[in-house]
């Protein structure tokens, strides 16, 4: 299988902005739930991941912040709103860089937040001019993790630091880190990596690892809440988008899917919850003075 081009991504996020919108909110990233049975919303738990990973970080007043995969900007618009600092965000999504920039602006923050077309492999931006750079649950669609590793520490100052939050391979009560119990790591969609293995490339890039909290029991409920969402979706789509409109957007996906040679079905999706070697990781890295 090939990997999906940066491109083919963004345009993937963008089609099925409706969707994503409707299954996850404004955060396109795992929550972190208080427990298994928890019923709390996907905001609230999404929500208290974005605050886990800045609370592994030390933000200080004028900061100047660089979010890797803004997604529709959420998570930078809750960290330039909790903290007195400044930023850019960047997604290989059109329509998610021109939401996430409508976004900041009703949150009043336009004077110091923005958002732009870019590909992370290939930053545009000097070296040295940003004190954070943070990529929640984006790294795993880079074709290249290390040379957007390479691309975070060059545009780092030093004494700034980087924030990840990605999933991750473990292994679980001694037994072998193996995750091809699911079919979509098994056919290379999903590449999962050891936290000793983003740590010695963080180390290659420049950086030096600091924290990494394996958050992987309090994020695993999100694949089946998600996977139910979307079953429950059929039943809203009436009320919200119609059913016919969510037809027509479900096989879309399902010719996506087949372009990008994978399907994502909910099986596929409970498989992960399934396993416990599919992790989830909480990474900071600093670069030297
Ligand atoms: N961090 C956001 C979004 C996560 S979804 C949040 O937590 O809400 C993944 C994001 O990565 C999307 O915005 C997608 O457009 C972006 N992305 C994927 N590949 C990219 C690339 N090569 N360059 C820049 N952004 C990319």
């Amino acid at each position: 299988m090939t990997k999906p081009t940066p491109f083919k991504v963004g345009e993937a996020y963008d089609t099925f902005a409706d969707l994503l919108d409707h299954l996850m909110g404004v955060n396109l990233h795992h929550g972190y739930w208080a427990d298994d049975t928890s019923d709390e919303s996907f905001d609230v738990a999404t929500t208290r991941l974005t605050d886990k990973l800045a609370g592994l970080l030390t933000i200080r007043p004028g900061d100047r912040l660089l979010d890797i995969g803004c997604g529709v900007g959420e998570p930078a618009i809750r960290l330039a709103s909790a903290h007195d600092i400044e930023g850019v965000g960047i997604s290989i999504a059109p329509g998610q860089v021109e939401r996430a920039n409508d976004r900041a602006a009703a949150a009043g923050l336009a004077d110091r937040l923005s958002f732009q077309f870019a590909d992370a492999m290939d930053l545009p931006f000097p070296d040295e001019s940003f004190d954070l750079v943070w990529a929640l649950e984006s790294l795993h669609h880079m074709p290249d993790r290390w040379q957007v590793v390479r691309e975070a520490a060059r545009v780092l100052r030093p004494g700034g630091r980087m924030a990840i939050g990605d999933f991750s391979l473990r292994s679980v009560d001694g037994k072998p880190a193996d995750a091809s119990s699911c079919d979509l790591v098994r056919m290379g969609a999903l590449k999962l990596l050891e936290v000793d293995d983003y740590q010695s490339n963080l180390r290659a890039a420049g950086l030096v690892p600091e924290a990494a909290e394996d958050v992987s029991d309090r994020t695993r409920p999100s694949w089946g809440k998600a996977a139910e969402r979307f079953e429950a979706a059929r039943e809203l789509a009436e009320q919200h988008i119609g059913a016919e409109q969510f037809e027509v957007t479900l096989s879309r996906f399902r010719q996506f899917s087949a372009e990008l040679q994978f399907e994502v079905t909910l099986s596929r999706f409970r498989q992960f919850s399934a396993e416990p070697s599919v992790g989830y990781v909480l990474l900071t890295a600093r670069k030297p003075d």
